[in-house]
């Protein structure tokens, strides 16, 4: 087992999760580059400076979840932070859509189904998958973090509120997706409050990321400095938040 140690982001190969690698590399972590697509993945990790390596992981394909938990143990015995940041925002079936339009399209009584579930099945169920194949390594770890990468249009407290202005937008795929995510966080929490780990939601705050074909008014280095934040809490920590850069969000 190294001495050093380890932080997993999944999505990492651009976005956000580059950014997260780039800063916790910064701190000395070596950083494994989660990409679906390895050569891109290894193009990414040359961009960090510091200890990083490309991990091949789907997180919607459990053998790849399965082979890139078993690399973990194998190449480097510890895993200390996990960052769950892969997400998709649509199925891409019509790339380039503004915002408004998809939510128009995508409203509960006309939603297509498959897009639903290919949404949820990345950005919830991938999340759950990823994290049951790194518990037992993280369980070992003396102070390990998941940080699940959310976001504030996944907000119940907020999407009732009247004045809140993504409420026109909120509907059952990206935003309900981040709700479900946001409730799979606190039940990690939960079940995880007696040990040494510690499980909180990040939201990054609008980023300018392929997610949002660039439309987003943050820099990357904005966008991480909460999950950051979040992958580097002392031992004193809270554990079952959701926040962002500028603090507390209502669940
Ligand atoms: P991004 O640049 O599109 O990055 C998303 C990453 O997730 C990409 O690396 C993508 O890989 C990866 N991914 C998608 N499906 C995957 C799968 N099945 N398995 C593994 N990786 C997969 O978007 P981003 O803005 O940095 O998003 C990072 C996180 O921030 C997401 O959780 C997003 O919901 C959240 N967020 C973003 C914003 C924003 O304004 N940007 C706001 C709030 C929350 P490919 O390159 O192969 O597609």
């Amino acid at each position: 087992m190294q001495n050093k140690p380890v932080a997993l982001i999944t999505g990492a190969n651009q976005g956000i999760g580059l950014q997260i690698a780039k800063e916790l590399a910064a701190k000395d972590f070596t950083v494994l580059v989660g990409s679906r697509d390895y050569a891109r993945g290894d193009e990414a990790a040359k961009t960090v400076d510091g200890d990083a390596h490309a991990l091949q992981l789907d997180v919607t394909d459990q053998a790849s979840i399965a082979a890139a938990a078993e690399r973990v143990r194998n190449e480097f015995g510890r895993l200390d932070v996990l960052i769950n940041n892969a997400a998709i925002s649509n199925t891409g079936l019509r790339p380039g859509i503004p915002i408004e339009e998809y939510a128009k399209s995508t409203r509960p009584s006309t939603v297509s189904l498959d897009e639903m579930r290919a949404v949820f099945e990345t950005n919830v169920f991938g999340v759950v998958a990823v994290t049951q194949a790194m518990l037992p390594l993280l369980r070992e770890s003396p102070a390990a973090r998941i940080v699940n990468v959310s976001s504030g249009v996944g907000s119940l407290t907020r999407n009732s509120d009247l004045a809140y202005p993504y409420r026109p937008i909120f509907g059952p795929v990206y935003p309900a997706s981040k709700t479900a995510l946001n409730a799979v966080t606190l039940a990690m929490a939960i079940e995880l409050e007696s040990t040494r780990i510690k499980v909180n939601a990040a939201c990054p705050g609008f980023t300018k990321t392929n997610l949002n074909n660039y439309t987003g008014t943050q820099t990357v280095e904005e966008g991480a400095r909460e999950p950051v934040r979040l992958a580097l809490l002392g031992s004193d920590g809270p554990n079952g938040t959701f926040s962002n850069a500028d603090g507390p969000l209502p669940w």
